[in-house]
């Protein structure tokens, strides 16, 4: 065997080309993040093979472009290690093959020639990082040139695949468009970030694919609201595609397929066949009322990301917008929004909802939402999600909080708008943007700008545990709840929501977070203030029994779920939903509320 078809075999694939022309189906395994069925030509992301582009950086510059090469080199190594731990839930023989290589390509990231020519480049040339790193392989290269040796060839084709990882992992840093598609593409890439997606349009996109990420990391959640098939955590993926071979990403089984062979095709054809027939049935339900069977009226938002969503939120008719997070305004570019464009954004946005309010959250960087222009606040640490994230970046930059609540203020004249403040952990948090509203308040009513009378509600997030377990001081200053179980599931179990490789850990039916959700939803009651739940449990219907259950009479999700979980709210009766949840809050754990939920409350009232 070679190593590259022994890597196949490992990855649980088939040999690539085994005697004919047909190049052979792989079926590679991830995480099923966002349903539906994709099939198109590859379009592989800053693959080795794509144009490095060339430039000359200033002597000035130089130790900055050092710093991006090395830190380009630690996520490799980072990338690698994940890989590893991965290698190592295959069969003994393939594991330890795939560990070797994967070692080989540690080695070549701790100061082999590759690196040090690379820097040497950048000092010595001016190059810029990714141009040095490629000039240098191909020195390399041409130095193996020739050369009949096969431990030399391997070694020749291990530089080139970390030379390639070190690009990509440098290129990754520019904004990458993806206008030049061909329409129907299905985009693949080592990882694919939050502010990818929002590049993405789904008239050229088909669906994507990468190796890492997780089901409630924020690229998983945009593909959820873009309604594109995807499938993260592919592990080693882009060893097995080619540009342009034809792929089939499977949202629904957490699949890659790649050269899939006719019968696999048609089988797919008959999959989306029925995903279309049940869309068409689900449209039936467009204009009807969320009324529970007893009559319990169940309000229905939708989470939205960008401004260009609007049309999907209108069309699911929902009852207004739960959650927009502004963040996205602030991504893929160098510079940081002004007010005036900040209040475009919103005011399109209120005046697309027609007088259905708007929770606007304020911005929610940090973690694995990265803003370039803030991004000096990100780079050295090593916990960004326990870090100067959401609220707290807010409230350190002050300026920043001003200008989001002026163009808050400014677009609550065209309609209902709210404000929400993510990741608070104490009800001071709450009051000084109290005050600092009003200032601003003032500061427009001074210059002749109207703002809304009275002030918009200022609601805070729940998604840390400290805001959960500590709820009633904080619903006794704020004026609503939005929980929000992402965050809240993965600051309770400590499981990083956007890492495949904790996946199993990361479980929001996890009998502690049902805790807390109910805390909340009491604390919230206790005060009478409205209570919304916004984390992306809200959007699968399997769980909207247990959730009015508990006591939410409010979801805000993606706008392709709306329509789903409103058939299962037709369905519900408050009495039974209440004693489900009952039940389920009382299990010790997460397998038992599984079993629990895939069985629903008619059955556990009919056992009971
Ligand atoms: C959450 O954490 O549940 C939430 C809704 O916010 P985000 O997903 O944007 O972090
Ligand atoms: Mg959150």
């Amino acid at each position: 065997l070679t190593r590259s078809e022994d890597r196949e075999r490992a990855t649980g694939g088939q040999a690539a080309y085994p005697g004919g022309d047909a190049p052979a189906e792989k079926v590679l395994e991830g995480l099923a993040v966002s349903g539906g069925i994709a099939v198109g030509p590859a379009y592989i992301v800053e693959n080795g093979g794509t144009p490095v582009p060339e430039y000359v950086i200033l002597r000035s510059e130089v130790e900055a472009e050092v710093r991006r090469l090395n830190e380009a080199s630690t996520l490799s190594v980072r990338q690698i290690d994940k890989l590893k731990a991965k290698a190592r839930r295959l069969p003994v023989e393939s594991a330890e093959e795939l560990t070797a290589l994967l070692d080989a390509h540690r080695a070549i990231l701790s100061g082999s020639r590759l690196l040090r020519g690379a820097e040497a480049r950048i000092r010595d040339r001016l190059s810029n990082a990714a141009w040095a790193v490629s000039a240098e392989m191909r020195a390399v290269l041409a130095h193996f040139d020739g050369m009949q040796d096969r431990y030399l060839a391997s070694r020749v084709r291990d530089i080139e695949e970390v030379g390639n990882r070190l690009i990509r992992n440098l290129q990754a840093e520019k904004y990458r468009a993806f206008s030049d598609l061909e329409p129907g593409s299905v985009i693949l890439a080592e990882d694919i970030t939050p502010a990818d997606t929002a590049l993405m349009d789904p008239v050229r996109v088909a669906g994507f694919a990468a190796a890492s990420g997780g089901a409630q990391g924020h690229t998983a959640i945009m593909a959820r609201s873009l309604g594109l098939p995807a499938v993260l955590g592919v592990g080693d993926l882009l060893a097995h595609v080619s540009p342009g071979d034809t792929v089939v990403v499977d949202g629904e089984k957490g699949l890659l397929i790649v050269n899939p062979k006719p019968a696999t095709l048609a089988g797919y054809e008959a999959r989306r066949r029925a995903l279309d027939v049940d869309a068409q049935r689900l449209k039936l339900l467009t204009g009807l009322p969320s009324v529970t069977l007893c009559g319990t009226p169940v309000a229905l938002n939708v989470n939205v990301e960008l401004p260009r969503d609007m049309a999907r939120a209108i069309e699911s008719g929902a009852d207004g917008v739960g959650l927009f997070r502004t963040e996205f305004l602030f991504m893929n570019r160098d510079d940081l929004p002004e007010e005036e464009e900040q209040y475009e954004a919103l005011r399109r946005v209120v005046e697309a909802m027609q007088g259905r309010p708007v929770t606007i959250r304020t911005l929610d960087v940090g973690g694995e939402k990265l803003a370039p222009s803030l991004g000096r606040h990100f780079a050295e640490v090593d916990n960004p999600a326990l870090g100067l994230r959401a609220i707290r970046l807010s409230l350190r930059r002050k300026e920043l909080l001003a200008t989001q609540l002026a163009a808050i203020l400014r677009a609550g004249t065209h309609g209902p708008v709210r404000v929400l403040l993510p990741m608070v952990t104490a009800p001071a948090e709450v009051r000084t943007v109290r005050k600092a509203m009003a200032v601003v308040a003032r500061r427009l009513e001074r210059a002749g700008v109207a703002v809304p009378d009275p002030l918009p509600p200022i609601g805070a997030m729940i998604e840390v545990p400290a805001a959960a377990i500590a709820a009633a001081p904080l619903a006794a200053c704020a004026d609503f709840f939005a929980i929000g179980t992402n965050d809240l599931t993965m600051y309770t179990l400590a499981a990083d929501r956007a890492d495949d490789q904790v996946a199993s850990y990361y479980d929001p039916m996890h009998p502690a977070v049902l805790r807390l959700l109910a805390m909340a939803v009491d604390a919230a009651a206790g005060e009478g203030i409205p209570v919304s739940i916004c984390g992306e449990i809200a959007g699968d219907p399997a769980l909207t029994p247990l959730l009015l259950g508990l006591g939410l009479r409010d979801l805000s999700m993606a706008p392709s779920s709306l329509l789903s979980v409103r058939r299962v709210v037709r369905d519900t009766r408050i009495t039974q939903a209440r004693a489900f949840a009952q039940v389920v809050l009382a299990q010790s754990e997460s397998a038992q509320v599984h079993a629990l939920i895939a069985a629903g409350p008619a059955e556990v009232a009919s056992a009971a």
